[in-house]
């Protein structure tokens, strides 16, 4: 340790410990009356909003809630679980927001591995959570959310309906200070295999993201994505990383807000144009459900701003949103990283680029924002150039990445060996700092001791006028161990088949992009391609579902 000096404070100053509640302080500090909007049922005041959250405390604490317990979500988008976001951590309790799309054993394995206490539950989710009600360990009460006119639910141990309870509480809450190491958040992440792992992040966690995020989406002058006369909409769940941390951004700039309730297409786009929103984030596969709605149908998007994250954005997809007026800006992150790590940042030497050339910068994970610090590491533990070729293993560290998984011990050690976080993604960087995602590891397609990655497959592909979809997956193959299998969903039922992408690969071979090996010699038209729960490809269904459709020699199989 370095011996720095540090100082004895005077007995009377103020710590003020990094927590929730300074992100709710400022924003009715600038706009008091600016909205936050619950689709076309219910818009209210920042000033309302404050209320709101020292109600939901009053009614929380009414009902026995203490610092250190943990209280779960299961709602669709709504300004009440941002509400939940505030009032529970403010409470010094932990918020679970609780993946609802999970099968209901997961959720009934998240919800007693977490030690839910209270749990608030939507009422389009009341036959799930009485089909799990017996088996729960931990849960002592539950609250009905409900848009319906019937307050009353079959909910064991219910203290009563939200906004009933929150009508008849007070509208001040006094909030303590406290340690802002404390445990704010909790949710599981849906990787595909065994158990969903527990993360954590602490109020300092999520108040220094949020931090870095308003700066690196309000400020950095190639991305300038956030202002606060936007109109911010979530097109990302909720419960898939408190939707990416943005709510903290806008509440505490105060943004308007706009909570779409559950995700129907043509619902978005109407709120998209009647409340005028400007900025928005989601994983490519929702931006494309969006662009396809009917009610998108000639809509002009001009002006809207869209993160794109959580896989990989192709060019495609990018000329798509850019013709229809929607900006596209890359970022990365995980569940582990609270999310964000890296936006997409063009500096000014690259914006005198030909647009070609910048589009090729702008489909990247990005440039890490303020703060975080991201490196290529080898097998051996050993840090890799930054020279945009040497392949490893995408490492990070930044005050906000999950310190473990709860009660994961080994699990935890090995996400942090060496004293980094490692993501589990083959990357480059390059000498600018752009972080290019190869792939992930374990679906990087190995065929005849070739590394090729099937992100950059899908992205070729996905540049054939006929395809609206692709998913590239490894299938094992007795001679070369694995070959690329593309499924594809064409535009309005066109026809492809693997004779005609192995025709549009082609120049990319000649130019040298990918090897000859890389061309799929078996390819399926489907009619959709299986997502996981937060709408990314699901390579392991898709895996599952190609080697059945092999033994069943398919009619829909193309081959070479
Ligand atoms: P999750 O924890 O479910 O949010 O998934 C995180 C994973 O999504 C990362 O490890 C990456 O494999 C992928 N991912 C996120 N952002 C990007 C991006 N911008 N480009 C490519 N892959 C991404």
């Amino acid at each position: 340790m370095l011996q720095t000096r540090i100082l004895p404070s005077a007995a009377n100053a103020h710590q003020s410990p990094l927590l929730i509640k300074r992100l709710l302080l400022s924003g009715s500090r600038y706009e008091k009356t600016r909205e936050i909007v619950y689709r076309d049922k219910l818009r209210y005041s920042y000033v309302t909003f404050n209320e709101r959250v020292a109600r939901l405390a009053n009614v929380l604490t009414e009902a026995g809630v203490k610092a250190g317990d943990t209280v779960a979500v299961m709602d669709w988008d709504s300004h009440r679980y941002l509400e939940c976001m505030f009032a529970v951590p403010m409470l010094g309790a932990v918020l679970h927001t609780i993946n609802i799309r999970l099968s209901p054993e997961q959720i009934l394995y998240t919800m007693n591995h977490a030690d839910d206490r209270f749990v608030l539950v939507n009422s389009d989710f009341l036959a799930l959570y009485q089909g799990i009600a017996a088996q729960l360990t931990t849960v002592e009460k539950t609250l009905l959310l409900t848009d319906a006119e019937d307050k009353s639910a079959d909910l064991p141990n219910l203290i009563g309906e939200y906004e009933s309870l929150l009508a008849s509480a007070s509208p001040s809450y006094d909030f303590a200070d406290f340690d802002e190491n404390s445990v704010a958040t909790t949710f599981y992440t849906t990787g595909t295999t065994g158990n969903p792992k527990g993360v954590f992040f602490t109020h300092r966690q999520l108040v220094l993201h949020t931090l870095s995020m308003a700066t690196a989406i309000g400020s950095l002058d190639s991305i300038r994505l956030l202002g606060n006369d936007d109109v911010y909409m979530p097109i990302t769940p909720m419960f898939h990383v408190h939707a990416w941390g943005v709510p903290y951004v806008a509440t505490m700039l105060g943004i308007k807000q706009v909570y779409p309730g559950r995700y129907e297409p043509d619902f978005l786009v109407h709120l998209i144009k009647t409340e005028k929103a400007t900025f928005s984030h989601c994983v490519p596969t929702i931006l494309q459900m969006v662009l396809n709605a009917p009610s998108a149908q000639g809509h002009d998007f001009d002006g809207m701003k869209v993160i794109i994250g959580g896989s990989a954005l192709n060019r495609a997809l990018y000329e798509t949103a850019k013709a229809r007026g929607i900006q596209l800006t890359t970022a990365y992150g995980m569940s582990e990283t609270c999310p964000l790590i890296s936006c997409g940042y063009l500096n000014e030497e690259l914006r005198k680029g030909n647009e070609d050339e910048c589009i090729t910068y702008r489909i990247k994970a990005g440039i890490p924002v303020p703060l975080a610090e991201a490196a290529v590491m080898d097998d051996e533990g050993r840090l890799l150039p930054n020279d945009g070729e040497s392949q490893g293993e995408l490492v990070l560290r930044t005050p906000w990445l999950t310190q473990g998984y709860f009660r994961e011990p080994q699990k935890s050690e090995e996400l942090w060996t060496h004293g980094w976080l490692h993501t589990g993604d083959v990357a480059t960087i390059d000498d600018m700092g752009f972080i290019e995602i190869r792939d992930r590891i374990k679906d990087v397609i190995k065929t005849g001791g070739e590394w090729i990655s099937s992100l950059e497959l899908e992205d070729l592909i996905s540049r054939h006028p006929a395809v609206r979809e692709v998913a590239v997956v490894g299938v094992p193959d007795p001679q070369w161990g694995e070959r690329p299998f593309a499924l594809l969903v064409t535009r309005d039922g066109q026809a492809l088949d693997a004779k005609g992408v192995k025709e549009h690969l082609k120049p990319f071979i000649e130019q040298g992009h990918i090897n000859k090996w890389a061309i799929p010699n078996q390819i399926a038209l489907v009619t959709e391609i299986p997502k996981t729960s937060v709408g990314k490809l699901d390579k392991k269904r898709i895996r599952l579902d190609i080697a059945q459709w092999q033994e069943a020699g398919s009619a829909f199989l193309s081959t070479l």
